[in-house]
């Protein structure tokens, strides 16, 4: 059987090919997973538990539980994003599955959808099983990657249909401040785009508030948000996020949902709802352990003399290496048993780069910062 052609447009993963590697030996120090070191608070476990005790097995409604929907519309008030919790809010496996989602529901066939670079990993893919044409976005590290309208004329981006944002970003670790969303809102208007705003690393944002685009004018209408558990709650196995967006949007991607997975897990429906009625204080701290390790990293970074913005979310830097990343990233692993993730397999902009998680305990944090910095002083 052959694969079908959509499907071999894309290549496998450049992250994994870079992980079987560090696989291959038990000394490694690894800054490479986009994942939590935290495990989920213990009350949202307990009530996964309790759940599966009362043989809560079932499949829920397509769009999530009531309760569930509820609390996650409460929670989105933070943020200042107002969505009915029946009409407006689709619970799924992950935001990945939101993501996949909005994309096949979304986009026709061709269309194009700007994609900022570098980026997250699933999204130039995404475009393309659903039919659509990635157009790449370069953002700079002069800009501290944050999109800016020049780079969207650049790229082209006004002919597309849609505009993908990730902020705080993954690869980069950067924000977006309301004034810069503004200047982005106003060319998605001007050129009659819609956003599909990934904000899974919302919590994770250490200067100031997070905003998000679609609470500025005439945006709501034209804007899907994602958001889950995995990142704020350290619940990334539990498989559990969400969309929110205009009806018509929501509707469209339930539409394929409904038959696609029918619901998102019910074990983890309840762990959810536990973290957002009990587990603020826990995210409190975790985040505050991430901004450590973030401030420790990024000075460390200076010390060494390796060229790093001041990346304010996620969990992430993002340092110039000062040549090619790619033999910069296998050569540290192989000369020093640290894993980074080389820029350059999340596309433009992030050649020269590397992307280093801080999602590590501070005692392997500490001493793969100092490898990395052998690392630099023997080259
Ligand atoms: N978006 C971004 C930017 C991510 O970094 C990740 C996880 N690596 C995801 C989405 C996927 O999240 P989930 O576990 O909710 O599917």
């Amino acid at each position: 059987m052959k694969p079908a052609d959509r499907v071999e447009r894309v290549p496998p993963s450049g992250i994994r090919r870079f992980f079987e590697l560090a696989e291959e030996r038990d000394d490694i120090i690894s800054l490479g997973v986009g994942e939590p070191d935290f495990s989920a608070p213990w009350s949202a476990l307990t009530a996964a538990i309790d759940a599966l005790e009362r043989g809560k097995t079932s499949y829920t409604a397509n769009r999530g539980r009531n309760d569930l929907r509820k609390a996650i519309s409460n929670h989105a008030r933070r943020y200042d994003l107002k969505y009915d919790p029946e009409t407006e809010i689709l619970v799924t496996a992950g935001a990945s599955e939101a993501i996949d989602l909005a994309m096949r529901a979304l986009v026709n066939p061709g269309d194009g959808v700007a994609v900022p670079q570098p980026s997250y990993i699933s999204y130039v893919p995404g475009v393309t099983f659903a039919g659509g044409e990635p157009v790449p976005v370069p953002t700079t590290a002069d800009d501290e990657f944050v999109l800016t309208r020049d780079a969207l004329e650049a790229a082209g981006a006004g002919d597309a249909e849609a505009l993908v944002l990730c902020y705080p970003n993954n690869p980069t670790g950067a924000t977006m401040s309301r004034d810069e969303l503004a200047d982005v809102a106003a060319f998605v208007r001007e050129n009659d785009l819609f956003v599909l705003s990934d904000e899974i690393y919302a919590a994770l944002t250490y200067d100031g508030e997070h905003t998000s685009i679609a609470t500025l004018p005439e945006m709501r209408e034209r804007t899907v948000v994602f958001n889950g558990f995995s990142k704020a709650y350290a619940m990334t196995g539990l498989r559990l996020g969400y969309a929110l967006g205009p009806e018509e949007a929501i509707n469209a991607m339930n539409r394929i949902h409904q038959y696609s997975m029918l619901s998102a897990p019910i074990t983890a429906q309840y762990a959810a709802l536990e973290a957002l009625r009990t587990c603020e204080d826990e995210v409190v701290e975790m985040r505050d352990e991430y901004n450590r390790r973030r401030r420790f990293v990024l000075s460390r970074f200076d010390e060494m003399g390796l060229d790093c913005f001041d990346a304010s979310g996620a969990f992430y830097a993002f340092p110039a290496c000062g040549g090619d990343d790619e033999a910069f990233a296998e050569t540290l692993l192989r000369e020093q048993g640290v894993a980074v993730v080389p820029g350059s397999v999340f596309g433009e902009g992030g050649e020269g780069h590397l992307r280093v998680s801080y999602a590590t305990g501070m005692a392997d944090l500490r001493e793969a910062m100092n490898r990395i910095e052998t690392f630099v002083r023997e080259r």
